[in-house]
């Protein structure tokens, strides 16, 4: 990405496929470059730098900067319709700042002051002073925020560890969170309660934690870094991460994964129209909500006794006790994975049926199923529910009468099946 910097570079983006860059140049300016529909070049944006920035964005065209002066104090400068000038915020800083925000109009920026803990100043309608939130950190902070009134702020402790304080109704304490870094970490977030954390490890490389349900353990994601990384999210499953290497130019990465259905074939009896050619359409619905769809196995399943399967009145929540004879058949699926039973047939006929045992998602699928039954059943497992509409995928007139195919699926159904654990990120 080319530019010779003398900070750590950090990044923001006010929306998908938006990013903003900036670092201290040689001339210890501020140094900017973007990316929408291809990357800029570098522009100065002027001031003295005695620390790296950090950068936040609140809405749509809005940026907030913020860094230390030779004065050691806070300084600001923001993006709306063209560059302000630069402002000061006073305090005494030792350490770049971090900034968060989490509703339009609101940041909250941190740093650590000349007793080394943590400070934190806050704009709300006008800025606040500077008050103590403790701690003794032997780096620059980093932050970010995933929901209104939830800021979560990370530093490198005196034992070099990775250290965590949020605010939720008020402040936590300090939990330490492992780890040896070399470098102050940097935080971002995808999602509701999602978090990764990044730092430069004893190696130079660029490890990995993050935060879903619990902390997982420290990835190593390579690399030789010269400072430490900057991190942001600008959508689902996105993280852009960018740091100097040893030549000082700026790299970087990024991280995306699509939400994708694993679905395991067991055939019974062989369909009339091909397991694949069911796949290919399921595949053509579901990537127009941006979910994958994996064929991860196939496999023969001899037993003639479950071939016209029993599913009752085929309620979601409830098996029959041949369903649970034929479920149980899972052979190493994940547990996330979705199990789809090709049979002769149901009894009472059916082109399929999604009701299955608990903790063994998956459907059946009979002989003369049409090319759309199979996305239909699993979009059931996913949590979609009948429609009347026959220009959609999940009509409750069957899926023999749909017309203009191939049939819709739309946000929110797409965003149920989303927040289903039966799509994973692949
Ligand atoms: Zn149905």
């Amino acid at each position: 990405m080319g530019g010779v910097l003398t900070s750590a570079p950090v990044a923001s983006s006010w929306a998908s496929g938006r990013l903003d860059t900036f670092a201290r140049g040689t001339d210890s300016a501020l140094w900017h470059k973007w990316f929408q529909n291809g990357w800029s070049g570098w522009e100065s944006l002027g001031g003295v730098l005695t620390s790296a920035p950090c950068a936040v964005s609140w809405g749509n065209g809005r940026i907030d900067v913020f860094a230390r002066g030779t004065d050691s104090a806070l300084w600001h400068k923001w993006f709306q319709n063209g560059w302000s000038g630069w402002e000061s915020l006073g305090g005494v800083l030792t350490s770049g700042p971090a900034v968060s925000s989490w509703a339009s109009g609101r940041l909250d920026v941190f740093a650590r002051g000349t007793d080394s803990a943590l400070w934190h100043k806050w704009f709300q309608n006008g800025w606040s002073g500077w008050e103590s939130l403790g701690g003794v950190l032997t780096s620059a902070p980093c932050a970010v925020s995933w929901g209104n009134g939830r800021i979560d702020v990370f530093a490198r402790g005196t034992d070099s560890a990775l250290w965590h304080k949020w605010f939720q109704n008020g402040w936590s304490g300090w939990e330490s969170l492992g780890g040896v870094l070399t470098s102050g970490p940097a935080v971002s977030s995808w999602a509701s309660g999602r978090l990764d954390v990044f730092a430069r490890g004893t190696d130079s490389a660029l490890w990995h934690k993050w935060f879903q349900n619990g902390w997982s353990g420290w990835e190593s994601l390579g690399g030789v870094l010269t400072s430490g990384p900057g991190a942001v999210s600008w959508g689902p499953n996105r993280i852009d991460i960018f740091a100097t290497g040893t030549n000082s130019a700026m790299w970087h990465r990024w991280w995306s994964a699509v939400q994708t259905v694993r679905l395991h074939a067991k055939i019974l009896t062989a369909p009339n129209v091909a397991v694949n050619t069911s796949v290919q359409r399921m595949r053509e619905v579901y990537a127009t909500g941006g979910i994958g769809v994996e064929l991860a196995s196939t496999e023969n399943l001899n037993l003639p006794s479950l071939n016209i399967v029993d599913v009752g009145e085929c309620v979601r929540g409830q098996a029959t006790a041949e369903q649970n004879q034929l479920f149980a058949n899972r052979n190493n699926a994940g547990a996330n994975d979705v199990v789809v039973y090709f049979v002769q047939a149901t009894d009472p006929p059916f082109n399929g049926c999604a009701a299955h045992p608990a903790g063994q998602p998956g459907a059946v699928v009979a002989q003369g199923a049409t090319q759309w039954t199979l996305g239909h059943e699993v979009g059931h497992v996913l949590g979609l529910n009948h429609v009347n509409n026959n220009d959609r995928l999940m009509t409750g007139n069957g899926t023999a009468n749909i017309t203009n195919p191939p049939p819709d699926l739309i946000d929110t159904e797409v965003a149920t099946m989303i927040s289903s654990p039966f799509t994973q990120d692949i």
